[in-house]
């Protein structure tokens, strides 16, 4: 007979595995589908400082593995495959992926957000080649070398503050004249001797053809054109929603960001979202796991009520 899971997780990032640890915690019979490495995001940033408890050494890879081992332990299930369609109208979902197909009573997605591209000329000629969206993944190419950090958020300021434990020198460049990033991050790069910042400034072009070799620079204020010589970019301008697999069936919005209730429950009975995928004011690794513990309470509530 085939089997039916009390809930089908989508996405292994901090929100997926807290929801599979309050879920197996609660006895549901739990599955979580990640098509990646689990740990999402957060698995590579090098250092979290804002998660309660997280001092001292705490790395993004490391916070992931013990999310994963504390679901893992109690009973929840682990599969590495790509979804690659969804039926959620029915009272049992279908999770169809690359190999098999799955079955369960409630869906919890969880499958949060992907870097946007810088939108400049010849950026996707070049990723890889010196364009970069992962400082964890690609800091170390850049050893003794000239990086540029696009972006003035908390992900560009924090990352930039990593690679300069690489890097000759960081260069911010940023299209505004202040920062959005989180003030005492703000402090610590305003406060580190090799990061430099280029206001109010987009990129126009990438220059280089096998590797970079430099960014051809707009002064937004002034139009002044300019070239800034660097041997790596980084770009750090936020992120879209992994929700396309889910457009037309789950209400969203034009972003692509789900709506849900304050129990993270979507306008399908019986489907939850958790998360950076949720249209939501704060996205952390905090808020991910609190919405995947809500997500998966509401989950239990939502097989108690249908199913006996
Ligand atoms: P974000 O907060 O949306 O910031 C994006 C940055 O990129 C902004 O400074 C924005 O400029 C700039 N930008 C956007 N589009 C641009 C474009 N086309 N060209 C040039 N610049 C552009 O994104 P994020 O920093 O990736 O953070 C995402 C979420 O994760 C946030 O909620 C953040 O708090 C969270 N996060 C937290 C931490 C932490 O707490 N340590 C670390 C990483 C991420 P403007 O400022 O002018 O809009």
């Amino acid at each position: 007979m085939e089997h039916i899971y009390d809930t089908i997780i989508i996405g292994g990032g901090p929100a997926g595995l807290s929801a599979g640890l309050y879920a197996a915690r609660s006895k549901m019979d739990t599955l979580i589908i990640e098509r990646a490495a689990f740990g999402g995001q957060v698995a590579t940033t090098n250092e979290i400082d804002n998660y309660p408890g997280s001092i001292e050494n705490c790395t993004g890879a490391t916070l992931s593995v013990r999310m994963k081992e504390q679901a893992a332990e109690f009973g929840a299930l682990f599969v590495s495959e790509e979804v690659v369609e969804v039926e959620l109208e029915g009272d049992i979902k279908v999770v169809k992926c690359m190999r098999e197909t799955y079955k369960a009573k409630t869906i919890i997605i969880t499958t949060g957000a992907y870097p946007r591209l810088g939108g400049f000329k010849n950026e996707v000629e070049l990723r890889g080649k010196g364009i970069s969206y992962c400082a964890t993944c690609d800091a170390d190419f850049y050893e003794g070398l000239d990086i540029a950090v696009l972006g003035g958020g908390d992900s560009a300021i924090s990352e930039a503050i990593y690679l300069t434990k690489f890097g000759e020198t960081v260069t911010v460049i940023h299209r505004r004249d202040e920062l959005r990033a989180a003030k005492s991050l703000q402090e610590k790069a305003f406060n580190n001797p090799k990061i430099k910042f280029i206001w109010d400034t987009v990129v126009e072009e990438a220059k280089g053809e096998n590797g970079l070799e430099g960014l051809v620079l707009k002064n937004i204020k002034t139009g002044k054109v300019s070239d800034l010589k660097t041997d790596g970019c980084f770009v750090f301008v936020g992120y879209l929603p992994v929700s396309e697999l889910y457009k037309g069936k789950i209400t969203m919005t034009s972003r692509g960001d789900i709506i849900t209730d304050e129990e993270m429950k979507t306008n399908i009975p019986g489907v939850f979202v958790a998360g950076d995928i949720r249209e939501k004011l704060l996205r952390q690794v905090i808020t991910a796991a609190a919405d995947g513990a809500i997500a998966a309470t509401a989950a239990e509530h939502y097989i108690e009520n249908k199913f006996s």
